[in-house]
């Protein structure tokens, strides 16, 4: 079965076997971890469109900040929150971004830059 993610990078399908499953987007590094779901594949056709709409319902900065090879907003609104750049995510070997860097109040918003929520 084939699966796709809206970055239009390959999704990479795993398991455990004791009913954990995983399905893990190369190229953005979106990840989808379940337990005994019915049908994984299913939810995470629910997870993009759920990201769709929130990118739709996102505001964000003229201002942009050099990133890579990329500009990236300095701040953005999602879901009525602000949430300034903060910095950029440890990517590890696997090309992964370890949640482990995160605090509570941080997202990872475009591929490897870290927001952090702001009361501004
Ligand atoms: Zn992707």
């Amino acid at each position: 079965m084939s699966i796709e993610c809206h970055c239009d990078g390959e999704v990479k399908y795993d398991a455990d076997g004791c009913g954990h499953e995983w399905l893990d987007c190369l190229k953005c590094t979106r990840h989808l971890e379940t337990y005994q779901s019915s049908d994984i594949f299913n939810d995470w056709r629910q997870l993009i469109a759920t990201e769709k709409e929130e990118v739709k319902n996102m505001k964000k900065s003229i201002e942009t900040i050099d990133f890579g090879n990329s500009k990236i907003p300095v701040w953005i609104i999602s879901n009525g929150q602000k949430m300034m750049f903060d910095r950029p995510a440890y990517i590890d070997e696997d090309g992964g971004s370890p949640l482990s860097q995160m605090r509570d109040d941080e997202c990872i918003v475009s591929p490897g830059a870290i927001y952090r929520v702001t009361n501004e």
